[in-house]
């Protein structure tokens, strides 16, 4: 079953498995606990192998699994999203940019259309960096994650995934199998913002989502969640901020306030792409503009 890739350019020997069941990808991982690796597009581990941060001795391949990739949509229960669906897909599916918008408005963001054709949702989540473009989005809408080990099946809160740069809760011998996201309510309304240094193909120095659900009047805010990317070690809620909007009617001054105690409880950090201080302003910047255009989809 294991093919040698040894020809790989500037990558070490090493041997790849194409399991065709999650049942089989389990197994393997199990088998080579420690040594192996899996990937579905490869866009964020590939690299980090070729930068040798990581040499897996075994390469374990998810996309000959079909069990990993389809979009479905029951009105009842919402939309499940196979983990390694690729990007493209999610940004051409018509039912998510029809239900869900804020994920369409994402994935549009993101990369280039050769990165989003192998890309997929579960390497973001599962490659945990701070700057990750589908959490934010996720975490809003209530998302949950499945995860699959050998004798066991749990779901967690997206929200919950995240351990710190790099870490989520996911264990050795254990895969994201999908992304599951409740059904829209009425009255609901979200946006995600990015900001980049440059104009195109670039990762987030801040992200911002906001999902927020109006009265039936679509006067009073009933509820809100703010999420930040790229500000602190995981994503995270401005729970200050988003409790100054509940139960309020969102006016300019009210959303300024709110913004600007987002920004305070960020906790970025100085890096090479953005001092923190910048990175503050611009949560104050984008939180205000998220939730503007959140109020203007009503
Ligand atoms: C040029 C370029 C531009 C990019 N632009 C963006 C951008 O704008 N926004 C952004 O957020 N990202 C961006 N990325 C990063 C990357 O493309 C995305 O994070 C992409 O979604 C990763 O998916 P993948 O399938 O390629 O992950 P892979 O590289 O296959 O996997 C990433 C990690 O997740 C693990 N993994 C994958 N699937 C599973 C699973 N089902 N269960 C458990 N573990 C799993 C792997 O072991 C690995 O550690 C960019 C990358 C490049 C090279």
């Amino acid at each position: 079953m294991g093919k040698t890739l040894g020809r790989l350019r500037r990558l070490p020997e090493m041997e790849c498995f194409f399991p065709k069941t999650i049942g089989e990808a389990l197994s393997l991982l199990r088998k080579h606990n420690g040594r192996a690796k899996v990937f579905a597009g490869g866009t964020d581990l590939l690299p980090k192998m070729k930068r040798r941060e990581l040499s897996p001795k075994y390469l374990i391949d998810l996309k000959g699994i079909p069990n990993l990739n389809f979009i479905k949509y029951e009105k009842q229960k919402g939309l499940r999203i196979g983990a390694g669906t690729p990007l493209n897909e999610i940004l051409e599916s018509s039912v998510i940019r029809r239900r869900y918008p804020i994920l369409t408005e994402t994935v549009s963001q993101m990369a280039s259309t050769q990165i989003r054709n192998i890309g997929t949702i579960g390497g973001n989540l599962c490659n945990a960096v701070p700057s990750a473009d589908t959490a934010p989005p996720l975490i809003a809408l209530g998302s949950r994650l499945k995860l699959v080990g050998q004798r066991k099946e749990r779901t967690v809160l997206a929200e919950d995934f995240f351990k710190g740069p790099g870490k989520t809760v996911l264990d050795p011998i254990e895969l994201v199998a999908e992304v599951q996201i409740p059904p829209p309510r009425s009255n609901e309304f979200g946006a995600y913002l990015k900001h980049t240094l440059r104009a195109e193909m670039d990762l987030a120095v801040v992200g911002v989502a906001a999902y927020l659900a109006l009265d039936s009047k679509k006067h009073i805010c009933k509820d809100i969640k703010i999420v930040l990317g790229a500000v602190a070690s995981i994503p995270m809620r401005p729970k200050k901020a988003e409790a100054v909007l509940r139960g309020k009617t969102l006016d300019d001054d009210l959303i300024e306030h709110a913004a600007k105690i987002a920004s305070e409880e960020a906790k970025p950090i100085d890096d090479i792409r953005s001092s923190a201080e910048y990175r503050k302003e611009m949560v104050r910047v984008l939180t205000q503009r998220a939730i503007r255009q959140s109020l203007e989809k009503v």
